[in-house]
C-alpha cells in the first residue's frame, strides 16, 4: 500500500494527530494508499507556511518574468510525469486511463498559458481629473489562496486555480477531495523539484469538515477557489463570507443537450453519448438532459440505445474499456437511487437502470449506462444532478420550447446544440442561460476559454486570460509630486 504525506512549508509530514485514511480503488475496491487525515492544526501550520512565502522570500522578491518561468518548470515536470499522475487519478477515481492521460499531457498547457501571461498583466496611469496629481493603478496579488477541488478530475480542476493564482504572485494551500489525493500530493512533489519556493504550495488532505471548513474560514486566507457541489458551495460562500473573502464556485449541473431536427444524426448520437457517458457521466458538463425535437426523437433513441448497448465496461486501465466504475460508494448509492426515483416518476427506462453484473465487473461499483424517454422536465430526474451515467431524454416541438426547457433549470453550467441552421447556430447560444455552450460539439474546455456556471452552476470563471484577474486587485496610487503645495481639493 502507498503511503503519502502532506506538504507544509518545507517539510513533508503526517497530519498533527498522526491519523490517516484509505484511498480505495472503485475498479477493484481495493485499499490501495493511506492518506494523511489533516487538521485544522494542520491548515494553520499551511496557511501561516503560505502567507510567510507570499510576504517575504524568494517568492516575493521574483519578478514577474521569473514567477512566469517558474510556472514553466512546474509544467515541464507535469509533462515529464503525465503517466504517474493519470495513473494516480484512475486508482482513486476509476476513470479511463485513456481520458487521465490525455487530460495530464494537456495540463502543463495551464502552466505554460498562465506562466506567459505572469508578466504582462499591466497596470495604467490615469489622466487624472485633478491638476499636479499623478495616479495609477496597478494589480496586486491577494495572498494565500487556498483551492477546494473534488473527486472527479481531481488535478485538471486544482490546476484551473493554482496556475492564474501563482502567475499572479499568490501563494496556495490545496485541499483535494478525500476520495482522490494522490495526485495533488505528487503535483505538490513536482512543484518542489521544479526549483518553486518552500511554502508557496501546501497541501493538506483529509475531510470537507476538519481541513476544507477551518481554511476556508482561515483569517489568513485571502480568496478561496472551490469546485464541487451545490451543497459543499453554499458552505463555502457561507463560511467565506464571514470574513468577506473573495471566493469563486464552480459548481454542479444539469445541462441540456438539445437536438434539433436539422442536425447531422450520426454526429448527434456520438455527440450525445460524449455528453453523457464519458467519464461515466460524473462531469459536471455532463448533458444530463437531452432535448431531442418529436420529428426524430424514436430514431434518435434507437441509435443511441444501439450504440450504447455494445459499449464494454471494465478495468479503466485497459485500452479496450468504454466506461469504467462511478468513483465512490456514495455515488454509486446516489446514482442508484435517482434511478429508481425516475422509475417512480414515470420515466420510461430504455436502457440499464442497474448495478452491472457483467463479467469482470463484480468487485467494481459499476452501473450500466441508463437511458430514460418520456421524461418531463418538473421530473426530479430532470431536474437534479445526477452524477452519474444517466440521461434524461426529453421531447420537444419548437424551438422556443427546446429553448425554455433548457432555461428551466436551477442550473446553468453548459448546454449543447446541434444543428445545421446557420441562424439556429448563431442565435440559440446567445438565449441559453448557461456559461458555456457549444454548437455541433460537446465538453470541449480550454486553457484559453472562460469556463463556469450562472445560477446554482456557481459564480466566477476560470480560464482564459480575465481568469488571472480573479486572483489579483487593483491598487490606486495619488501622488502630489509638488512638495508644499497644498491640495485643497483632497476630498473630492
Ligand atoms: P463536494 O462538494 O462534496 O466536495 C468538493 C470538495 O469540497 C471536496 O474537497 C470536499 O472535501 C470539500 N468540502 C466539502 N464540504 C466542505 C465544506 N463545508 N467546506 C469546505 N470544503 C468542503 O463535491 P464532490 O462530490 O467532491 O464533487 C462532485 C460535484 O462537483 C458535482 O456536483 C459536480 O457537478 C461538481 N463539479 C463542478 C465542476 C465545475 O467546474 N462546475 C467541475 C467538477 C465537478
Amino acid at each position: 500500500m502507498e503511503q503519502f504525506k502532506m506538504r507544509i512549508g518545507s517539510e513533508w509530514r503526517g497530519a498533527s494527530n498522526g491519523r490517516t485514511f484509505e484511498s480505495i480503488n472503485p475498479y477493484n475496491g481495493e485499499v490501495w494508499a493511506e492518506v494523511p487525515r489533516g487538521t485544522a492544526d494542520d491548515v494553520d501550520a499551511a496557511v501561516r507556511a503560505a502567507h510567510a512565502a507570499f510576504r517575504s522570500g524568494p517568492w516575493a522578491t521574483m519578478t514577474a518574468s521569473q514567477r512566469g518561468m517558474a510556472l514553466h518548470k512546474i509544467g515541464d515536470a507535469i509533462a515529464a510525469h503525465a503517466e504517474e499522475l493519470a495513473d494516480l487519478e484512475v486508482k482513486d477515481n476509476g476513470k479511463l486511463k485513456a481520458e487521465m492521460l490525455k487530460q495530464m499531457q494537456y495540463l502543463p498547457q495551464w502552466f505554460y498559458y498562465y506562466g506567459g501571461l505572469a508578466d504582462k498583466i499591466q497596470g495604467d496611469v490615469t489622466p487624472f481629473d485633478k491638476a499636479g496629481i499623478f495616479h495609477y493603478s496597478t494589480f496586486e496579488p491577494l495572498g494565500v489562496v487556498a483551492t477546494i477541488a473534488p473527486w472527479n478530475s481531481p488535478l485538471l480542476l486544482a490546476v484551473w486555480k493554482i496556475a492564474p493564482a501563482l502567475a499572479a504572485g499568490n501563494t496556495v494551500v490545496i485541499k483535494p477531495s478525500e476520495f482522490s489525493s494522490a495526485s495533488s500530493i505528487l503535483f505538490a512533489k513536482l512543484c518542489e523539484e521544479a526549483g518553486v519556493p518552500d511554502g508557496v504550495v501546501n497541501i493538506v488532505t483529509g475531510f470537507g469538515k476538519e481541513v476544507g471548513e477551518p481554511l476556508v474560514a482561515h483569517p489568513l486566507v485571502a480568496r478561496v477557489a472551490f469546485t464541487g457541489s451545490e451543497g459543499g458551495g453554499r458552505h463555502v460562500y457561507e463560511n467565506a463570507a464571514r470574513s468577506f473573502k473573495r471566493v469563486s464556485l464552480e459548481l454542479g449541473g444539469k445541462s441540456a443537450n438539445i437536438v434539433f431536427e436539422d442536425a447531422n444524426l450520426d454526429d448527434a448520437v456520438k455527440g450525445a453519448v460524449t455528453a453523457i457517458f464519458s467519464a461515466t457521466g460524473q462531469s459536471c458538463m455532463a448533458g444530463s438532459r437531452l432535448l431531442v425535437h418529436s420529428s426524430i426523437h424514436d430514431e434518435f433513441v434507437e441509435r443511441l440505445v444501439n450504440f450504447m448497448k455494445d459499449v464494454r465496461l471494465g478495468d479503466p486501465m485497459s485500452p479496450d474499456t468504454n466506461m469504467g466504475p462511478v468513483s465512490t460508494q456514495p455515488q454509486l448509492e446516489k446514482t442508484l437511487y435517482y434511478i429508481d426515483v425516475a422509475k417512480q416518476e414515470g420515466a420510461r427506462l430504455v436502457l440499464g437502470g442497474h448495478r452491472s453484473t457483467r463479467p469482470g465487473t463484480e468487485k467494481g461499483l459499476f452501473v450500466e449506462p441508463t437511458i430514460f424517454v418520456d421524461v418531463r422536465n418538473d421530473m426530479r430526474i430532470a431536474q437534479e444532478e445526477v452524477f452519474g451515467p444517466v440521461v434524461a431524454v426529453i421531447k420537444f416541438d419548437t424551438e422556443e420550447e427546446a429553448i425554455a426547457i433548457a432555461n428551466d433549470s436551477n442550473y446553468g453550467l453548459a448546454a449543447g446544440v446541434w444543428t445545421r441552421d446557420l441562424r439556429r447556430a448563431m442565435t440559440v447560444p446567445k438565449r441559453l442561460e448557461a456559461g458555456s455552450v457549444w454548437v455541433n460539439a460537446y465538453r470541449l474546455v480550454s486553457y484559453l476559454a472562460p469556463f463556469g456556471g450562472v445560477k446554482a452552476s456557481g459564480i466566477g470563471r476560470e480560464n482564459g486570460i480575465r481568469a488571472v484577474y480573479e486572483y489579483l486587485e487593483a491598487k490606486s496610487v495619488f501622488i502630489n509630486p509638488t512638495p508644499g503645495v497644498d491640495n485643497p481639493f483632497v476630498l473630492v
